[in-house]
């Protein structure tokens, strides 16, 4: 077990009934143990010359930006739809009803530029890979994913291609 695992709360019936929330917010709280989740995310990056880390909203914002710092780089976010003004590039997603999609600035990745896509949990893998879909589109040069959290029965992993690295710390 990692040194901060313990400050996940697990959270039963949350947001619905039947399911398990996984709860950060002990973790951000502890600035020792944020410390080392960023450090632990970062290790396998290092000498990748990541040039931007991009963030999923709203979550995935608050571990990319601190990564962006360690590994100096900068920070991209993938924004809620109707957040930023246009021009903006879209990629839809399945939900369990529905669909969602992510938006970014039109110019907010430079050709060929080398990015970590940051999130907080991978599930079903929807998220992550309308990310990967979208920064694609924007011309990025994906390096790989770093998630906190992989729930393991949901398989999202299944959804990501096997040829590119995708490192997540904690798994249940
Ligand atoms: P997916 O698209 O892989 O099904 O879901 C991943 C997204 O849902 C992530 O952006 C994440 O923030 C959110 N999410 C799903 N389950 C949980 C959970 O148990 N805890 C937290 N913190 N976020 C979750």
């Amino acid at each position: 077990m990692t040194s901060f695992e313990g400050l996940i709360r697990a959270v039963p019936d949350f947001p619905k009934p039947g399911v398990i929330f996984r709860d950060i917010t002990p973790l951000l709280a502890d600035g020792a143990a944020f410390a080392r989740c960023i450090d632990a995310m970062a290790e396998p990056w290092q000498g990748h010359a990541v040039q931007a880390v991009c963030g999923v909203e709203s979550r995935g914002f608050i571990f990319a930006s601190a990564l962006a710092q360690k590994l100096g780089a900068g920070f991209i976010p993938l924004r809620k739809p109707g957040k930023l003004p246009p021009p903006v590039m879209h990629a839809d997603y399945q939900l369990e009803y529905g669909t969602d999609r992510l938006e970014a600035r039109a110019d907010t990745v430079r050709q060929g530029e080398r990015v970590l896509l940051v999130d907080d949990v991978l599930a079903t893998g929807g998220t992550l890979g309308a990310a990967r879909d979208l920064l694609g589109q924007l011309g990025a040069d994906l390096v790989g994913a770093s998630v906190v959290i992989e729930l393991l029965a949901l398989q999202g992993r299944k959804l990501w291609p096997d040829n590119i690295p995708l490192h997540t710390l904690l798994h249940y």
